[in-house]
């Protein structure tokens, strides 16, 4: 049996667990950092496998590292597993993570036989936009070692090479001062009215931006009584580029608009988080390739995108990773539309027999991928190189 055959047997023998994990995480949904359930779950399930598995790595309690086999090439798979507040696996994080646990396993099986090494790394909190887990673990070792990097998101329609830009996710404080809103308002400085002059900046700004920025975000504290002047207000925004350092520009512009609200009101600001910040995804176009035909095998197929998924612009914190690794990060389609990411509809379709499919072909379409890099010669020696 061919190693590509063998990988598709042990898929099969391990489907129910891994639509079983799909399921589970599903009905269970966990915020960023806080995926006990899952990084348990995920985690066993590799052990049980026959991975040597972290839990807890790169000081996050969530993050788990799981290997198996002694190749040279160090392929990893990477699970995101996290969801969003009030609306579940809206981003079908769900599959991503299933999908990593049937690709791990499936080329596990034949990873001393083609020389590879599958490390399956669970990478918390992809959601919350600044010093996530893929960034933290970057930083601190986790991805040492790994010549090639890759990972298959839900989206409504396949797409091989998304458009992934820079992000930046910073929150915002004014404080002012209380006073009664009616007897003694000339006593107030009023931090809701800071905010208000700042979303206005924004609002102006946006005809200077270019159409490739994006600027967008949520009061998380608006005050506290009608008749008391608002000393404390808080904004959560996220700032969006096409590349890193468009996107310093861009957020230096709209921290200026956040100055403006404090000029304006006296109220004084804060800017925290920002810090670190998602890049934009820089793909290996030939590993890509490579995905594509062993996806399109499994009789998958990339159509022309209609337009409002054309011009998409998501950010991920694999960005991150495939600034420093080769790395893919292909859509998997579960075809929603007119429901997309991010839309309890989308929740909807992440749980049904078409999102169990592409868990599967998902799973082996990696699984057969990482095997090509590992048995194509030149390939495999640019990826040992690199
Ligand atoms: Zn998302
Ligand atoms: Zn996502």
């Amino acid at each position: 049996m061919d190693a590509k055959a063998g990988a598709r047997e042990r898929l099969r023998g391990v489907e129910k667990t891994v639509l079983g994990l799909s399921h589970r995480l599903h009905a269970h949904p966990e915020l960023g950092f806080e995926e006990e359930n899952a990084s348990l779950w995920l985690s066993e399930a590799l052990r049980e496998a026959g991975f040597e598995v972290e839990r807890g790595v790169c000081g996050m309690p969530t993050a788990f590292s799981a290997r198996s086999g002694n190749g040279p090439l160090h392929v990893a798979i990477c699970a995101e597993y996290d969801a969003l507040p009030g609306i579940g696996h809206a981003c079908g994080h769900n599959l991503i993570a299933a999908m990593a646990i049937g690709a791990g396993i499936a080329a596990a099986k034949v990873a001393d036989e083609v020389g590879l090494t599958v490390h399956v790394l669970g990478t918390p909190a992809e959601e919350v936009g600044n010093a996530s887990g893929k960034v933290l673990m970057l930083e601190r070792g986790g991805f040492a070692g790994i010549h090639a990097a890759m990972m298959v998101h839900p989206a409504p329609a396949e797409m091989l090479e998304a458009h992934l830009i820079a992000a930046s996710m910073f929150d915002v404080r004014y404080t002012g001062k209380e006073a009664h809103a009616s007897a003694t308002p000339e006593l107030g400085i009023n931090a809701a009215d800071a905010l208000t002059v700042a979303q206005t900046s924004i609002g102006l700004l946006r005809q200077h931006l270019r159409p490739t920025d994006r600027v967008h975000g949520i009061t998380t504290h608006g005050g506290d009584a009608p008749n008391v002047v608002p000393a404390h207000t808080s904004a959560r925004y996220i700032v969006r580029a096409d590349t890193l350092e468009e996107l310093k520009d861009v957020r230096k512009r709209v921290y200026c608009c956040f100055e403006a609200g404090a000029v304006a009101t006296g109220a004084k600001l804060e800017i925290l988080g920002g810090d670190k910040p998602y890049a934009d995804v820089r793909y290996d176009h030939e590993i890509s390739g490579v995905y594509r035909k062993n996806a399109e095998a499994l009789g998958r197929q990339f159509p022309t995108l209609p337009p409002m998924l054309a011009r998409i612009a998501a950010s991920t914190d694999m960005g991150n990773v495939s600034q420093v690794i080769p790395s893919i990060h292909p859509m998997i389609g579960l075809n929603t539309l007119p429901a997309a990411n991010h839309q309890p509809e989308f929740t909807a379709h992440c749980i049904t027999p078409v999102a169990d499919k592409a868990a599967l072909d998902g799973s082996l379409a990696m699984a057969w991928t990482a095997i090509d890099l590992a048995t194509t010669p030149e390939l495999r020696a640019r990826l040992l190189k690199s």
